[in-house]
């Protein structure tokens, strides 16, 4: 397998960048409006479509290979992807990566609903505001916020302010 094919592989296991744990919106260049709104994308601004994107079934894009497809959704490389790029190595140890933080970030979007912001966004508010302490009523979340926002800064290079895909 290609390294083309396995990033692929990689992201089409992942879809962390379009489901709203990273990001809460993702940026459209001008000329990408027009298409965008073809695609049914859920344009918020002049500049942005809103995450999770509805072209996502499950963990997939299942506009991987159009060419209407927006700019920024071939442009956003996390760290992961960037590693995996630049060093190659065991893509199976890089996809359990992604299998596990899929796997939190879910049971805490299920406990942390908030339609506005990204899943790291709430979790990072819930650190900030009250740490982990006020979640002692429900350890398995308290567990989850902290493996989750340690896997996603170590891991997937997620800088919190960032709330724009780009
Ligand atoms: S978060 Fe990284 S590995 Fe996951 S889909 Fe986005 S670029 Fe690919
Ligand atoms: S179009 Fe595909 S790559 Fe872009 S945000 Fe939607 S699911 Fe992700």
């Amino acid at each position: 397998m290609s390294l083309e094919d396995e990033l692929d592989r990689l992201c089409l296991a992942c879809g962390l960048c379009c489901d709203g744990t990273i990001f809460a919106v993702a940026p459209l260049g001008p000329l990408e409006l027009e298409p965008a709104r073809s695609l049914k994308l859920p344009i918020v601004s002049d500049r942005a479509f809103k995450l999770p994107c509805p072209l996502q079934d499950g963990t997939r894009c299942t506009i991987h290979a159009d060419p209407a497809r927006p700019a920024i959704c071939g442009a956003y490389q996390c760290k992961l992807r960037k590693q995996h790029a630049a060093e190659g190595g065991d893509i199976e140890e890089r996809i359990s990566i992604v299998t596990r933080t899929r796997v939190i970030a879910g049971r805490v979007r299920a406990k942390l609903p908030d339609a506005e912001t990204s899943v790291i966004k709430r979790v990072d508010k819930l650190i900030q505001d009250g740490g982990l302490a006020s979640l002692r009523g429900d350890p398995e979340l308290a567990l989850d916020v902290a493996e989750l926002a340690v896997r996603l800064e170590r891991d997937f290079g997620v800088v919190v302010e960032r709330e724009g895909k780009g």
